[in-house]
């Protein structure tokens, strides 16, 4: 029985990228495949509302990769950064600042605690140069405030740098109105492609940035992918499948109506699982949701064991968190290819394990 997952990444692809993953990779220094990549630039843009003057580049890394090229190809040891740590992704940031030696300062925030006007407050005026956040702090399911921290960061001239690898067509998002000069995404979330492939948007001054800047390294170098993407080429060699199923996904989306129809999509299978699991003992542990992720902590606080149960016995992966919070949180992921027949599955698996005395 193949397995239904519910996890925030690799989630469910749909037929037909499933079926692009037996094509022969095609050899990828030709005109065609520039024209592939120049496309999905455009879509990944759109979908983002970045602005015209932006550019967008795409690694051959999870996630994680973008997040550090971030992070070393536009900080400098002149800047001061404010990085929002609400738990493990936060948590990345400041490992990245500290490992590159950017001076910093985390605002920790709580287990599910959403960002509020209070927590920046003491920061305004400080003589800060960058803000870093995961618009969606997956591990606990808050996304963050993106208006809030615009106006902040406008206030105080902050370079803007957002991870939103798990709200990007999950979440409404607009790069030029929120002021972000570089927003992250990757191919596993809810772009609902292998992991492989992970992409910088980047504004006018996140160029400046990188332009001016001289780093150590060549992989990850954006001056090097940068001009390489002008004419719609990588450095190296990219995960040339990953990149044609991403422009199959991109257009499939832009057929159906563009990002706010996927958006909407998604938001609709969180609203109908949330409302449709009130009855048992699961309470939501996020101050402020992203729809892509609901975080449950369960009653008998025995989270591990009901991922564990779901997934041996019931052919059902939910996602389980990690360190403290192992036996305390599940979460459950609503992107990737999903009907509300399958939350119907799994909400009937949970309603089981209730019968059973487990959850
Ligand atoms: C998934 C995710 C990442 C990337 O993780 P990788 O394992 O490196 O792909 C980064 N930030 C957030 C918020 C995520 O959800």
């Amino acid at each position: 029985m193949e397995m239904l997952n519910f996890t925030v990444g690799p989630v469910q692809a749909n037929e037909e990228i499933r079926a692009m993953g037996q094509e022969q990779v095609p050899y990828f220094r030709t005109t065609e495949f520039s024209n592939l990549m120049l496309e999905n630039e455009q879509l990944v843009k759109k979908f983002a509302h970045a602005s015209e003057d932006a550019k967008a580049v795409f690694l051959t890394a999870s996630g994680t990769g973008a997040m550090e090229a971030a992070v070393f190809n536009t900080l400098t040891k002149e800047d001061k950064a404010l990085i929002v740590n609400g738990g493990s992704f936060g948590q990345r940031f400041v490992d990245l600042c500290a490992l590159y030696e950017i001076p910093y300062t985390e605002i920790k925030l709580a287990f599910g605690e959403s960002l509020k006007k209070e927590h920046l407050a003491k920061y305004a005026n400080q003589n800060y140069t960058a803000f870093l956040v995961n618009v969606h702090e997956t591990s606990t399911g808050v996304r963050y405030d993106m208006d809030l921290i615009h106006d902040f960061c406008q206030a105080n001239n902050l370079f803007l740098i957002a991870d939103n690898i798990s709200s990007f067509l999950a979440d409404e998002f607009d790069m030029a109105k929120l002021g972000v000069d570089i927003m992250i995404a990757s191919s596993q979330k809810a772009l609902a492609c292998p992991p492989g492939i992970s992409l910088l948007i980047l504004s006018p001054k996140a160029l400046d940035r990188i332009n001016n800047h001289n780093v150590q390294c060549l992989y990850l170098n954006l001056k090097l992918a940068l001009d390489n993407a002008t004419r719609g080429q990588t450095p190296f060699t990219p995960a040339v499948g990953i990149l044609r199923q991403i422009n199959k996904r991109l257009n499939q989306i832009d057929v159906a109506g563009g990002e706010a129809t996927e958006i909407a999509k998604v938001r609709d299978l969180a609203l109908y699982f949330r409302e449709n699991i009130k009855d048992l003992p699961l309470e939501n542990i996020s101050e402020s949701y992203s729809n892509a992720v609901t975080a449950l902590k369960p009653q008998r606080e025995n989270a591990y064991e009901i991922f564990t149960k779901l997934k041996d016995e019931y052919h059902i992966w939910i996602c389980p968190n990690g360190g403290e919070m192992k036996d305390k949180v599940f979460r459950v992921g609503h992107i990737g290819a999903l009907t509300t027949a399958d939350y119907d599955r799994l909400i009937a698996a949970l309603k089981d394990l209730k019968e059973k005395g487990i959850l």
